[in-house]
């Protein structure tokens, strides 16, 4: 140990398959979760965050190494690990991948955080102390009220936006998404109070909070976004943000004007598809609730206060044809929806969707920890019921060339000015856009579906 205390090392692992949003520095996302362990941890240690978001992995001495990784970044997570094991520092691993799969990253590492941090933390360091560091840590969700603000100071300062979080949880229950199996069906809810001090106390003029739904499905949740809100115009923050919400955004147009006071921008809405039968398919509730008819309607209240929709559509789901995907690449570009993120359909360990492939024996890919790069939701690692995996592969292909293309974008960016009269969110559209090409037009690798 040294002298000078003990040395945490708090690792963000890449995939190095895959670059996804880490092509561009105005999609990366600063590890959060890595932000809140390094408050939860006392003073006597010194913390540092190894992000590899801007830097590939250089060793550092350390006394106890943590590791935050998803599916896609797991790997790299192992392989770190490695490096640290071999002279005899224990490792930690958290995360929604480990917390789905604690046994797989047990070979890999000394200990596993399985779901939130805040529960655990204290006594896993009290263990390390007394040199008795269990296999696994697991506690009851934590409310969030004695929840730290992230150390912000020692993310990257590369971060365009800074990553604030208000709540956790969310009661839906979408076949593909492993949030409620992580984060639970309840709302939690920070102190609205204490997130905008927070906010205040980022340098960063941009946003980006990391809610699945930045105005939840219930009164609380929405009073909580409005404290918030009137918070951030209250004390004249001047911050720009982008948020996740759902379209049930649109039966509450006075928080949709708040939004937009506080600094809204851009919405993160999941549209997932432009048909009932495939919100069908992954029992996307709300959207079946409002209606694919309303789409339109909705997509013109919120550009009426000049704020963006950046749609997240899905391709693979089990009704899918190459014809449906067809369609849904032309209403993506014909629609109102200022930003397209369109995914292919990756049923992450943790889902019913897993489980559901894997008991249909759907999975194509079998060699892991290897193959988790692969899910990255743009690689094909399951078979899809109406097609072929090569057509589902191609059918996405094809449509990244269209909806990428700079004829698209530049039409966006004119029907999005446009429609929110302003200029400030079309600019913001427009570069969303351009993180969106990236990722979409990323050179496709060897992979061929398992
Ligand atoms: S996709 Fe969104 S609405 Fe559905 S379960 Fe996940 S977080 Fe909730």
């Amino acid at each position: 140990m040294s002298d000078r205390g003990k040395r945490l090392v708090l690792i963000n692992p890449a995939n190095g398959y895959r670059k996804g949003y880490l092509l561009r520095r105005e999609s990366k996302q600063a590890p959060l979760g890595l932000g809140i362990v390094a408050s939860l941890t006392p003073p006597g240690w010194s913390v540092k965050i190894l992000d590899e978001n801007f830097k590939e992995f250089r060793y550092r001495e350390a006394d106890l190494v943590g590791i935050t990784a998803v599916t896609a970044s797991v790997n790299r997570a192992y392989e770190i690990a490695a490096m640290y094991r071999s002279k005899g520092i224990p490792v930690v691993l958290g995360g929604i991948h480990a917390s789905s799969l604690p046994d797989e990253a047990l070979r890999y590492v000394d200990s596993v955080v399985i779901g939130e941090a805040e529960g655990s933390w204290a006594r896993l360091l009290a263990d390390f102390d007394n040199g008795s560091l269990q296999k696994t840590y697991t506690s009851a969700l934590s409310n969030l009220k004695n929840t730290p603000p992230a150390r912000h100071d020692l993310f990257h300062p590369g971060y365009f936006f800074a990553s604030i979080q208000t709540s956790r949880g969310c009661p839906m229950d979408c076949e593909f998404c492993s949030v409620p199996s992580f984060n639970g069906h309840q709302y939690r809810l920070r102190d609205p109070e204490s997130v905008v001090d927070e906010i205040a106390s980022v340098p960063h003029s941009l946003l980006y909070f990391v809610d699945d739904n930045i105005i939840g499905y219930n009164k609380s949740a929405e009073d909580h976004a409005v404290a918030i809100f009137e918070g951030m115009i209250r004390r004249n923050l001047k911050k720009e943000w982008f948020a996740q919400a759902s379209l049930n955004i649109i039966e509450k147009p006075e928080l949709l004007k708040l939004a937009r006071k506080s600094g809204c921008r851009m919405l993160l809405i999941g549209i997932e598809a432009e048909n009932a039968e495939a919100l069908k398919d992954s029992n996307k509730k709300v959207n079946l609730r409002l209606g694919v008819d309303n789409y339109k309607k909705a997509f013109r209240m919120i550009h009426r206060q000049g704020i963006t929709v950046l749609g997240a559509f899905i391709y693979g789901m089990d009704s899918d044809t190459t014809e449906a995907l067809n369609n849904r690449t032309r209403y993506m570009i014909t629609s109102s929806v200022d930003v397209i993120q369109a995914s292919v359909m990756t049923p992450l360990p943790g889902t019913r969707l897993f489980e559901k492939f894997k008991k249909e024996n759907r999975l194509l890919c079998h060699d892991f920890p290897k193959d988790w790069q692969h899910f990255h939701f743009s690689d094909v690692v399951f078979d899809p019921a109406l097609m072929t995996p090569k057509e589902l592969a191609e059918s996405t292909n094809r449509a990244y060339q269209k909806i990428c293309s700079m004829q698209t974008l530049r039409r966006k960016f004119i029907r999005t000015w446009w429609n929110t009269r302003s200029l400030r969110s079309a600019v913001w559209a427009w570069n969303s856009n351009l993180n969106y090409r990236s990722v979409g037009l990323e050179k496709p690798s060897e992979y061929k579906y398992g």
